[in-house]
């Protein structure tokens, strides 16, 4: 670890691969002979062109993202595209939506914006999201221009191991928290989306993958600068790009594939969170928030059972040299989020102080 940085937990934006910060330490001022940092070139020139080719092309492969498929890099964050799937992929304007937690709910009310018909086809919001939905408790609509799913509920701490079976009706589903963590089979969904921040690059950007056949039929009233059809003609230029996140991005999936790629990623980050899963369920002084069959690798969410002891646990946590402990507002308690640049040594150490923690108490 580079010296002088903390273990950093935080569930967005987030941790970045030493390797990808020291590289562009190194090209800071001056990249590749430009004379120049890629924050100041324009977009429009040779050396940037080839940046943000080798970050679609990398994605491609890291991701064995079939041909039938755009990659897309659009402005909005994972909120902008709350809407602009809706107003890009609406036939007949009914959806299915399952809600597993803040940010499918906030997806969906967005949809009911821009369509007239769409639902809530699955919801485990009475059991404050604790767990997935299993198949027989959704009731999906064969007749929906699309399901959508949030794959990873950062807030919750809750991820789908098993995607829902949604016929010939397009998969939807937002990988913000959970994109690169993992190989994903592509040709399951319709769409994938994800904010960049958590795991792919700095703030800035979303990324889309969509298959052809959905793109081409958007609402009259979208965005052009959101039209899929138009952003894949311009190679995601229509406007000006966030130069500088897609170049991060560049590099962060350049260190992917220096590692062995998804399928290294998975190994490690399971390793990370069985470390810290069994922990917890090895003791009670700790309870973990998920349900066993429906925990996320990448978000760990846990509590004392006493909101005063959570406070305290994260005020030591600082003192400890760890940051961003901290639960979100809507669960409380303690949120450790193990995104893939966490190093393996980061969860021992943070294991190692909920220890220490948990004697000092008793
Ligand atoms: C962070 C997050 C979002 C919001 O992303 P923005 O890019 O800030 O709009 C949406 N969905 C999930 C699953 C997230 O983790």
């Amino acid at each position: 670890m580079i010296e002088n940085r903390v273990y950093n937990f935080s569930a967005g934006p987030s941790i970045l691969p030493d390797e990808v910060l020291l590289s562009a330490r190194e090209n800071l001022l001056n990249y590749e002979g430009s004379g120049m940092s890629v924050m100041e070139m324009s977009h429009r020139s040779k050396v940037y062109d080839k940046i943000i080719n080798d970050a679609f092309d990398h994605l491609r492969k890291v991701m064995s993202i079939p041909d039938n498929y755009k990659i897309l890099f659009l402005q909005g964050g994972a909120t902008g595209m709350f809407a602009a799937i809706p107003l890009n992929i609406s036939k007949t304007g009914v959806a299915d939506y399952i809600i597993t937690g803040n940010f499918a709910n906030n997806a969906y009310k967005e949809a009911k914006k821009y369509m007239k018909d769409v639902r809530v086809a699955g919801s485990t919001e009475s059991e404050n999201f604790t767990r997935i939905p299993s198949q027989d408790e959704l009731t999906l609509n064969p007749a929906a221009d699309y399901v959508h799913i949030c794959q990873n509920n950062t807030i919750f701490g809750t991820a789908w191991h098993t995607l829902p079976e949604t016929g010939s009706v397009p998969l939807v589903a937002d990988l913000s928290s959970c994109i690169l963590s993992e190989p994903v089979d592509v040709s399951k969904y319709g769409i994938i989306y994800a904010g960049v921040q958590k795991n792919m690059a700095p703030a800035g950007f979303a990324v889309v993958i969509v298959r052809d056949d959905l793109i081409g039929n958007p609402q009259p009233i979208c965005p052009k600068i959101w039209d899929f059809g138009k952003q894949a003609e311009k190679n995601s230029m229509l406007n000006t790009p966030p130069t500088w996140s897609i170049y991060i991005c560049k590099l962060v999936l350049e260190w992917i594939m220096s590692i062995g790629g998804l399928e290294e990623l998975k190994k490690r980050n399971e390793k990370k969170a069985a470390l810290l899963y069994d922990y917890l369920d090895s003791q009670s002084f700790y309870k973990a928030q998920a349900k066993k069959e429906s925990r996320s690798m990448m978000n760990v969410t846990f509590r004392t059972g006493d909101d005063e002891l959570d406070k305290k646990f994260v005020a030591a946590s600082v003192e400890a040299g760890f940051t961003n402990l901290k639960g979100h507002r809507l669960v409380g308690g303690m949120r450790a989020s193990i995104y893939n640049a966490m190093p393996y040594e980061g969860v021992e150490a943070l294991v190692d102080f909920m220890k220490k923690f948990a004697r000092e108490q008793a």
